[in-house]
């Protein structure tokens, strides 16, 4: 017998990268907490990290290799996809194929899968969901520095005096470095200013949040630029030894800015909070400009990065303590990703695959026989080539492009017209896997061994603690299985990912004698136990620096030629789509507190389903007014490409103009909730990067003849497949599913659609109350004295509080509780509200009771009654909103 021990590992969503201490819980259970000793999270988890050991079940998992939807075996399935992809590859050529994976991957995985498509197979049609999330960075990284650097560490948001937060809700979609950024705040009083067209819980906490018309961030940059050469704030001595460009980009910022009142006027801002943004950037040294998202997401994302480094630039603050330009990664190993040139328009270890020495030297180093000469097909580009028969077998590697991709109706038509589809991933069913001949199962978080590196630069190992399930296989080892049955079996021998590594870590110092900066060789000679044991570490990691190197650019060095970094010219230029009258209004799509991607591992975990357990969309009063919107009912966004349903959130914090929708829904877990259908495909012309958040909509609401929600524990996974129903979601609670669903036609019969909706259920005592005149509908499985299922419908969405029937699931049901379903009467108190505290399951009723009664006048004293707050401090944002609306602060 194994002794099972605690295990040091890494967080499977986000680019912060905090560590993790998986620890034996029970005869197989695991407790994961986070790791105080990683430096990047020094013990903090968000609630998304907090709830990884609720992810480790089998339900839903693809658990053996499939052909044509029919369980197989390995043996079949590699030689299956191996056929296919050489014969393609001989009749078609090396263009015809290609690979869409994921940060999710490791980096060995990445590694692997690069080598094969672009050494062996001879293409560079391999990209990835990281196009999506910051290849406007790697694009701006890249024109300024001459390499894609993040020039910084997490060090430098706790020690910036001011930290500007551009296009990123960072207590949402990072939070345990937003909870870094508050310490600071009480520590020695950062200040704060955010950039973003919405109010957010970031901008909340913020000493200054400018409300930026959408798309025009360059405009505001350029500002900043021409002001602070104005005011003489720049640096001429760093800008005269370190930097080329100057005079050019500042002729074009003052295109955009030739006055302060062209700026604020082209940026929907006051001229007075503009400036003062301004004034705190001249007065600080120590500014760190993080930016995410809202930056990258964007036709001009490239421009967007750099016009924020020319402002660092040009006042050197750049590679010191406290201060540089910072993209926040969304996943965690994007820059895992980059590293090895896991995109279409790179080459490995931060060479150029336009560059002919960088393609001979990896050539050499892999021993190949082929080297793709030119740039492959980005994203967009890739599923467009699809959709033509260009692209005709496709290997997607643990993504959901179905979901996530703009235009994704097109998406789904490209993948199903698709001659061959391979698809690896760790959940049988996807909206991706639908198109799937052959699937693969991946091993999982928690089942794998490898690195993954951070936002920060830090690679720390991602570790195996559990047994693989089933017939479950790690990315590296099934990506290898196929290159050997495609006749490249040497070079893909390796016995354990620590052997992918050490020739990844060679590779980077080979013949690089301090060209590129991305250089890891002192890594190279490792031992398994060595791997194993790695500690997190940054690189570079040479000879020179064989710790790490926290800063880069301390002092110039940039790996441009001379060493210097290039200013930009750029001048601001308006969103690919505009709004008009048919589509006014521009839709914004981004992601929530408790919830990752498209939901395929958060979205089965009870604890995160209800801080939002629908699609909502955010309009602004003055939009929900003119729309004839009401909180709380369902609403139809239409744009040029797809509808969507989302139930309205009447927002103070939305600026009119403008709605926002979560990316997260698909068509697994609800009807017209994929963002993707509605977004356009406008990409930045240099870095191929979607404008994911700026699509002309329209929304209006959805006349709902009836509603309904259904409880049930005997959830299927799968639609109501029932005519009638326009709009349903699923949300999965602890032991039970809960539906919400919609129609636009009064039922016939409401007895016959609650047969349906419920089933048929023999031994089951039926409870059920109808009001034909009022509309309502009341409808209750009863067995072994525990609620089996409750249907609840009428005309009025607000039917009953779905907290109180959740709490009786699991319980006896007694008389009281019979007649309370039939009356349609909760017990006193029984509504918690909507989660606020996903940790401990605190409703905001019951905080807002706290408030009332007296029991807390703070977040301190609501943590004390309730517990709310104290354990990943996920909702302290939204804990302080609403204490500050109980309690506001004299101004
Ligand atoms: Fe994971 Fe949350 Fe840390 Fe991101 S901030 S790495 S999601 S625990």
């Amino acid at each position: 017998m194994t002794l099972r021990a605690p295990i040091k590992t890494t967080c499977a969503y986000c680019g912060v990268g905090c560590g993790l201490v998986a620890t034996p819980e029970g005869a197989e259970g695991w407790l994961v907490t986070g790791d105080p000793d990683h430096p990047a999270n020094a013990g903090l988890l968000c609630s998304k990290g907090s709830a990884l050991d609720q992810t480790l079940g089998l339900e839903g998992r693809l658990l053996s290799p499939r052909i044509d939807g029919e369980k197989s075996n390995w043996d079949k399935a590699l030689d299956l996809v191996a056929e296919k992809f050489t014969a393609t590859i001989k009749e078609h050529g090396p263009q015809s194929v290609a690979f869409y994976v994921s940060g999710q991957l490791l980096t060995e995985d990445y590694y692997v899968a690069n080598k094969l498509m672009k050494g062996f197979i001879g293409a560079a049609n391999i990209d990835t969901n990281s196009r999506l999330c910051m290849s406007s960075s790697v694009a701006g990284h890249k024109r300024a520095f001459g390499e894609d650097i993040v020039p910084g560490n997490y060090e430098d948001l706790d020690q910036a005096d001011l930290m500007v937060l551009v296009g990123s809700n960072a207590a949402w979609c990072h939070p345990v470095l937003y909870q870094r950024m508050q310490a600071a705040q009480e520590e020695h009083g950062q200040k704060m200013v955010v950039i973003d067209p919405r109010g957010t819980a970031t901008s909340q906490g913020a000493e200054l949040h400018l409300p930026i018309k959408p798309g025009t961030d360059v405009a505001l940059f350029n500002g900043l630029f021409v002001w602070l050469s104005q005011q003489g704030l720049v640096d001429q001595s760093y800008i005269s030894d370190h930097t080329t460009g100057f005079e050019a980009a500042l002729e074009a910022a003052r295109v955009d800015a030739q006055s302060i009142d062209q700026v604020a006027d082209y940026c929907g801002l006051e001229i007075k909070d503009l400036l003062k943004f301004y004034e705190m950037f001249g007065a600080t040294k120590k500014v760190v400009t993080a930016f995410s998202q809202g930056v990258n997401q964007s036709s001009s994302g490239t421009d967007k990065v750099n016009a924020i480094i020319n402002c660092h630039i040009a006042t050197g603050r750049i590679g010191l303590a406290g201060m540089g330009p910072f993209s926040l990664t969304g996943q965690p190993n994007a820059m895992g990703g980059r590293e090895v040139g896991g995109m279409a328009n790179m080459l490995a270890a931060h060479m150029d695959i336009d560059n002919a020495a960088h393609r001979d030297l990896v050539q050499d180093f892999w021993q190949s026989p082929v080297m793709a000469d030119q740039q492959g097909l980005k994203a967009i580009d890739l599923f467009d080539a699809m959709g033509r028969g260009d692209i005709k077998a496709l290997w997607v590697m643990g993504t959901n492009p179905a979901v996530s991709l703009p235009d994704v109706g097109k998406v789904n038509e490209a993948l199903a017209k698709c001659d061959f589809v391979v698809v690896s991933d760790i959940i049988e069913q996807t909206d991706t896997t639908q198109h799937a001949d052959v699937l693969l199962p991946a091993a999982g978080w928690g089942e794998k061994d490898g690195t993954v590196t951070n936002s920060e630069r830090r690679i720390s190992r991602q570790k195996k603690f559990m047994p693989l399930p089933g017939e479950a296989r790690p990315d590296w080892w099934i990506i290898c299985e196929v290159a050997r049955r495609m006749g490249f079996g040497d070079a893909f021998a390796y016995d354990n990912p620590a052997a992918i590594f050490r020739e990844h870590a060679a590779l980077s110092g080979y013949q690089n004698d301090g060209q590129r900066l991305f250089d890891i060789s002192a890594l190279a000679n490792m031992d398994e136990a060595a791997y194993d044991n790695l500690q997190p570490i940054q690189w570079p990691v040479t000879s020179t620096h064989p710790t790490g190197t926290p800063r880069c650019f301390p002092a110039g060095g940039f790996t441009k030629p001379e060493g210097r970094a290039s200013f930009l010219a750029v001048t601001a230029r308006p969103p690919g789509d505009q709004p008009d009258a048919d589509f006014p209004l521009v839709l914004n799509s981004g992601r929530v507190r408790d919830q990752w991607h498209t939901m395929t591992r958060t979205g089965a975990v009870p604890q995160l389903s209800f801080h939002m357990s629908e699609p909502i969309v955010d309009v602004s009063p003055e939009d929900a007014q003119n729309s004839q919107l009401q909180d709380g009912a369902l609403a139809k966004i239409n744009t040029r490409h797809g509808q969507a349903i989302a139930r309205v959130n009447v927002s103070d914090h939305m600026v009119a103009g403008s709605i926002f929708l979560p990316i997260h829904w698909s068509e697994t877990n609800a009807a017209q909730g994929r963002v993707g259908d509605l977004v356009n495909a406008f990409v930045d012309p240099v870095s191929g990067q979607p404008e994911l958040k700026h699509t002309p909509a329209t929304i209006a609401p959805y006349q709902a003849a009836w509603h309904a929600f259904l409880l049930t524990k005997a959830a299927p996974n799968t639609a109501p497949n029932i005519d009638g129903i326009d709009f349903w979601v699923r949300a999965q609670g602890d032991g039970f599913a809960l539906y919400e669903l919609a129609g636009d036609t009064e039922p016939l019969s409401w007895s016959a659609l609650a047969d349906q909706l419920l089933g048929d259920d023999d031994g089951v005592e039926l409870l059920a109350y109808s009001d034909a005149g009022r509309g309502n509908y009341r409808f209750a499985q009863i067995r072994d004295d525990q609620l089996n299922a409750c249907l609840i419908m009428g005309r009025d969405h607000h039917l009953l509080p779905r907290s109180w029937l959740m709490s009786l699931v699991g319980v006896e049901i007694s008389a009281l509780d019979r007649q309370s379903i039939l009356a349609g009467r909760p017990a006193k108190g029984a509504d918690t509200g909507a989660i606020i505290c996903s940790c401990f399951s605190i409703g905001l009723n019951q905080i807002t009771d706290c408030l009332k009664d007296g029991r807390a006048t703070n977040i301190e004293e609501i943590g004390k009654a309730l517990s709310a707050g104290t354990n990943c401090g996920s909702c302290l944002p939204e804990l302080k909103e609403i204490v500050a609306a109980r309690h506001p602060q004299p101004a």
